[in-house]
Order: structure tokens, then sequence, then C-alpha cells
């Protein structure tokens, strides 16, 4: 399927939303191609219904949207907060994360894939982005840093301040952290200061009619391995945001693991917090290392048409493994309904990608409108 792009126009940004409108060929293109367009695959466990040209062609107010963008193995969420006819009041953009840079064998060119993701869909070179917020210093989240920061005008770069002893992390976080001040914008580095870990304290982040707070961030990892850390040390200083609006409740998981999991259930049972959400980001790609049942029972107390899990991952094979696991797929059928659970990598059914387009064609759009409905649907 041939690319689509916006073409350049006068009107306000958010009346333009749609990558379906208009059409020209570009270098920065990726693979976006899909096979089929059906509304449903055929029942596989990753399936579910794709997005129709009304639900990318316009972002009407008052609804909030989430893109969570197919960059293979890695994360990269799009945020687009409401915005209000009546009170003049634009939308605020914000970035999770920059996926990889694909130098890294077996990866995909995250970054660009995110750039290319934004530009077809409303937003323009060199247009500010909110925040840009990097999980953890794992290179599927920071690697496309240089290409967003190159890209667009960042006004706030955010991590939990654990470099995790990557000598790739702290170059790419200094070079974005030069470019984000030569445009004056701000750096919070860490994420919470003072605060190891801190749950739920409230963040404007996306606005002042989106309530949200800091889930987690750790400046150090829980365990307190710091000198020599393991990828499970690094993943558990995510920043992770639980986001509300509309009555409904979003969760963004980071890579955090079970070690987290089990700290959240005890604060959620304690009365500290409410897990209790609509929608989540699987934590750490769907890895059988998160994700437990008694996480997940807390997270969506019963089945509901309103409630999906997002997975965000791709094909590189992790000694064999790739993700989402089956365990993983399986702990999340038993508290969602069919169709409910959408994968980045979609795993199932005529979907089902060939090796070499393993990232840009499987982009997940998440929606909620004022009114508490919510929709999830493959985009592309
Ligand atoms: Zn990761």
């Amino acid at each position: 399927m041939a690319h689509r792009h916006l073409q350049p126009t006068s009107l306000p940004r958010r009346l333009l939303l749609p990558a379906l409108l208009a059409a020209s060929a570009s270098t920065r293109c990726v693979d976006t191609s899909i096979p089929d367009l059906s509304n449903f695959g055929t029942g596989g466990r990753t399936d579910g219904p794709f997005c129709s040209p009304e639900d990318m062609a316009e972002f009407p107010a008052e609804e909030l949207r989430l893109h969570f963008i197919d960059v293979g193995q890695g994360d990269a969420i799009w945020i687009q907060t409401p915005w209000y006819e009546s009170e003049l009041l634009e939308s605020k953009n914000i970035l999770i994360d920059a996926g990889p840079s694909g130098n890294v064998p077996g990866t995909s060119p995250g970054g660009a894939v995110v750039v290319d993701y934004l530009l077809r869909n409303g937003l323009d070179l060199g247009e500010r982005l909110d925040a840009l917020v990097i999980t953890h210093a794992h290179e599927d989240h920071y690697g496309g840093l240089e290409d967003i920061v190159s890209s667009f005008e960042v006004a706030r770069y955010i991590d939990p301040g654990f470099d995790g002893g990557s000598s790739g992390f702290v170059q790419a976080r200094s070079v974005a952290t030069a470019e984000v001040q030569r445009l004056s914008g701000q750096v919070s580095v860490p994420a919470v200061p003072g605060l190891v870990p801190q749950l739920f304290a409230s963040t404007l982040l996306f606005g002042e009619f989106v309530q949200a707070e800091v889930l987690w961030a750790a400046e150090a990892p829980p365990s307190g391995n710091i000198s020599s850390p393991s990828g499970t040390d690094i993943n558990n200083t995510s920043v992770a945001f639980s986001l509300q609006w509309a009555n409904r409740q979003v969760l963004l998981l980071g890579d955090l693991e079970q070690e987290v999991e089990a700290q959240l259930v005890a604060a959620h049972d304690r009365g500290e917090i409410n897990l209790t959400s609509s929608v989540i980001k699987a934590g750490h790609h769907g890895s059988s290392s998160s994700s437990t049942p008694s996480f997940l029972s807390r997270i969506f107390p019963q089945k509901s048409a309103d409630n999906w899990a997002i997975i965000s991952s791709g094909r590189r094979s992790f000694s064999g493994v790739t993700l989402p696991t089956e365990d993983t797929l399986t702990n999340l059928a038993a508290v969602l309904m069919p169709f409910h659970i959408l994968s980045t990598e979609n795993l199932d059914g005529p979907m089902q990608k060939a090796p070499g387009t393993e990232h840009g064609d499987d982009h997940i759009l998440v929606r909620i409108n004022s009114d508490g409905r919510v929709e999830a649907c493959y985009a592309f």
C-alpha cells in the first residue's frame, strides 16, 4: 500500500490529523504496508480491529489519544491530550520513549519510524513536543533519541536518572539534553528528584485536564544493585505513569518487572493506590518477567469491553525467546475479552509479518472520548 502523507496547509494542526487525506512520496517513509483491511483478524491472540479512515482522519475535541508506534522490539508511545474548542486550548504532545536506533543487530530503525509516524499524523518538522520521556537506559527505548530531538523541538526531557553504566545511553542523553537546552527546553533528570521511588506523585506533564501520576520512577535499582546492574535492575528503574481521563485509567508501565509489580500490588491492597484500569501498556514487551496474574487481577478485576492491553514488541530473539511470550498472552487472555490484546508484533492470523517487516506496520491507536468510551485499533 502506498504511503500517505499530509500536505502542507494553513489549517490548525489539530484539524488536520490525517494521514489518510493526502498522498505523496517521501524518502522518510518506512514500511507501513498492511496486507488486509477486514475489520478483524481471524481470532489470533493478538488480533483486533483495524482503524477506519475516520479513526485516523480527525482528532476531535475532548478526546485522549495514545499511539503505540510500531518500532519493532522497543517502545515509543505518542500521547495527544484533549483539546477544547470552547476554551481555545491546544492539545499537548508527549512522547514516551524513542524506539531503538537500528544500530544493534536484529533491531529496527525505531527513531526514524517514530519521526515518520508523527509527520504522517499531524506534526510538522520542527514542531514542539511538550515532553519526551525516556523510561530507562535500554537501547530499545533511548536509541531513537537523536532522531527525535533533531526533528522536533522538545520542551522537556525526562529520564529516571539511572544510566545503568551504559556509555551509549550517556552519550545519547548528552546529545539530546544539549539540543533541548539549546532550544530553551527543560531537562528533568532524575524524573522525581529525591524520591526513589515515588508512588503516585501528581504531575502536570499531561496538561491540566488529564490527571496523571508518576506511578514509578527509580533513580537507582530497587534491588540495590548499582555497580553491576542486570537488565532487570535497569528495567525496574522505569518511569511509569497512570493517566486518568473521563473516569478511565491508563497505565504506562515501561519495562517494569514483577518485583515492582509486587510492590504496586501491595500498595493497591493497602488502599494507597488504585490500579484498576481500562488500558495498560503491558510491562517489558510482554515478557514473562512482567504481567503477573496477581498484578493483572488488580488492574482488570473483571472482563469488560472497555478494557485493553497493548504490547509493544518485535521479532528480536533473546536467547531463543521472542516477545510477547505465550505465558504473558495466557495471563492477559484470562482477564480480557477476545480481540482485546493488541501487539505491535501481531503474532497471529493473516496479519503475521514476514521477517524483515517487523516494524512500521502494526501501529496501535487507543482513543478515549469524553464519555469514557474506549476504542483501540491497528493503525498504519
Ligand atoms: Zn525494553
